[in-house]
């Protein structure tokens, strides 16, 4: 795959606040795209059909699961979720930088198959807060929220295998570390070479 763009792998347990702090930051990074996983979950109140996810029935996932359309895939919750190949090797020959707001087994999958994906783990600044934001949403009953609260650790026991870890305890402050890792990849000097090679032919002639 001849990518130009960076590809970024951002994972947290539920309730972290990953999908504000996304939406935040593509809105502050007009060059970052984010991926729109397929899922075969019910769609929540407030979701919006391609936006949020691609929500299809179990045999169309399976499918495009036997078609090879994924790059990864995971069941989590019972449910499963897929990043589309084709729009993600499109979007970075595009130039654009892109996130995938996958889970831990996905992110082991991606990392086998696009070593240079950086990874970033968004972690809730107690276990309590956790518990909190997972009452707060008022969507899901006492047995879920203690099902999620059991999958949030277990999720978190993989915050080893990634390259960031970010600290959701105030959400600017969240917000600004999450631009910071972004500002930083795009410094680099293969990438600036590449952005600014008028200018460099310029100042050495
Ligand atoms: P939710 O149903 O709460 O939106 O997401 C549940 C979990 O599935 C989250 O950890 C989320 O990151 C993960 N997830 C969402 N899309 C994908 C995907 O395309 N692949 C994988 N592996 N995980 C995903």
């Amino acid at each position: 795959m001849s990518a130009t763009g960076t590809l970024y792998i951002i994972s947290a347990p539920s309730g972290a606040g990953k999908t504000s702090l996304v939406k935040a930051l593509i809105d502050a990074l007009p060059q970052v795209r984010v991926s729109v996983s397929h899922t075969t979950r019910g769609m929540r109140p407030g979701e919006v059909e391609g936006v949020n996810y691609h929500f299809v029935e179990r045999p169309t996932f399976l499918g495009m699961l036997e078609r090879g359309e994924f790059l990864e895939y995971a069941e989590v919750f019972g449910n499963l979720y897929g990043t589309s190949q084709l729009w993600l090797e499109q979007t970075l020959a595009e130039g654009f930088d892109l996130i995938l707001e996958i889970d831990w087994q996905g992110a082991q999958q991606v990392r086998r198959l696009l070593p240079q994906a950086q990874s970033i783990f968004i972690l809730p600044p107690s276990q309590e807060a956790l518990r909190q934001r997972l009452t707060n949403r008022g969507q899901d009953s006492d047995e879920i929220i203690e099902r999620r609260m059991r999958e949030a650790v277990s999720e978190m026991s993989h915050y080893l295998e990634y390259d960031y870890l970010v600290i959701n305890d105030d959400f600017a402050h969240a917000l600004e570390d999450l631009k910071s890792i972004f500002r930083a990849r795009q410094l680099l000097q293969e990438t600036q070479q590449r952005r600014h090679g008028d200018l460099l032919v310029e100042l050495l002639a």
